[in-house]
């Protein structure tokens, strides 16, 4: 079969990859754009976007990301369903596999396959999933209004989401393995300044227990061994992200999480004509926002590259 010739493929449909698409394809690069897994990323995933510069009412990740997607589409850039099952970097063009079936040449190749939170691991959790169990509160929570609720982690995004389900809930257990949160000292204060959010730490989480209807409660293991089970009809999961990089490994150079490495101040990659933008290659910042701005990024780095 013969392969598909493209220009510029942008993975990813996060505000990075849709904001590469309005720049490429306003720059005549006739870029195509691959959804993936979740059309408009994890932005899809939460409710209110009040931080996004130019909205002083404030959206939904969802609108956003349908606006971008426009956007990118007015330009011209084509946005298609499918997920990148394969990549072959080893030389240009680059040879890219699509559903396990389509096969294309690309000639530069933007990254922005982002990041997706992490669970525990637990099979009880996976057994929950969607039935009490949540990698995200913004989302979910809402479900759970004047219930109790738990949320693992001890880092910001934990007490972020604490202090949000503390708002709808009626009571918020954080379940802190260590014995301080590692959160910055105003997302710390936050926490441990409100009524019904209460912090246990040295506990990890063993099992997740429910029925059919889901979740009911949790079995807590202590440093020391002891346990303890707590009712709650909600588990939020809050102890970081992975990013989705699976598809370059051994290609593309990661750091030792797995994100990939650019070259600081530039969205380049060990490969010339690889460029990568948004949370896949951004362990630290991780908001729309800053994904745009990296997105903007790989796009002009992208259009210097392929006009050499
Ligand atoms: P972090 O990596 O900062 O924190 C993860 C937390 O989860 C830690 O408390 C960690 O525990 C815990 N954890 C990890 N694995 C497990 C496990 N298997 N079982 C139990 N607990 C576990 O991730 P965040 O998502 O909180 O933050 C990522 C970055 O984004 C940070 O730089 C943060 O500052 C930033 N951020 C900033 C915000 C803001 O400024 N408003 C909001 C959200 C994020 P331990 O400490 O023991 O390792």
């Amino acid at each position: 079969m013969n392969a598909e010739k493209i220009r510029c493929l942008i993975i990813g449909s996060g505000p990075a990859g849709y904001t590469a698409a309005i720049y490429t394809s306003r720059a005549n690069l006739n870029p195509v754009l691959y959804e993936g897994i979740e059309p408009g990323g994890q932005l899809t995933t939460t409710t209110e976007v009040e931080n996004f510069p130019g909205y002083p009412e404030g959206t939904t990740g969802q609108a956003m990301m349908e606006d971008m997607r426009k956007q990118a589409l007015r330009f011209g850039a084509e946005i298609r369903t499918g997920i990148v099952t394969e990549v072959d970097l080893k030389q240009r063009p680059f040879h890219i596999t699509v559903d396990g079936q389509k096969e294309i040449e690309a000639d530069s190749l933007i990254v922005a396959t982002g990041a997706s939170a992490r669970f525990l691991g637990l099979e009880s959790e996976q057994r929950f999933r969607g039935m009490g169990v949540s990698g995200c509160a913004t989302c979910d929570g809402f479900f759970y209004r004047r219930k109790d609720v738990a949320v693992v982690g001890g880092g910001d995004t934990a007490c972020e989401e604490a202090s949000y389900l503390a708002s709808i809930c009626r009571k918020v257990y954080m379940i802190v393995r260590k014995d301080y949160l590692r959160a910055s000292k105003a997302m710390q204060k936050r926490v441990t300044t409100t009524d019904n959010i209460d912090i246990l730490f040295g506990y990890n989480t063993d099992e997740v227990l429910g029925d059919e209807n889901g979740v009911t409660g949790v079995r807590l293991r202590r440093n020391d061994g002891t346990t303890r089970t707590i009712d709650i009809s909600g588990f939020f999961l809050a102890i970081g992200h992975h990013p989705n990089t699976e598809l370059f490994k051994g290609q593309l150079e990661l750091d030792d999480e797995g994100y990939i490495k650019t070259i600081p101040g530039t969205s380049k990659t060990n490969i010339d004509g690889v460029f990568a933008a948004g949370d896949v290659q951004d362990p630290n910042y991780r908001q729309a926002i800053t994904a745009a701005g990296s997105g903007c990024i790989a796009a002009l780095d992208c259009e210097r590259f392929l006009l050499l």
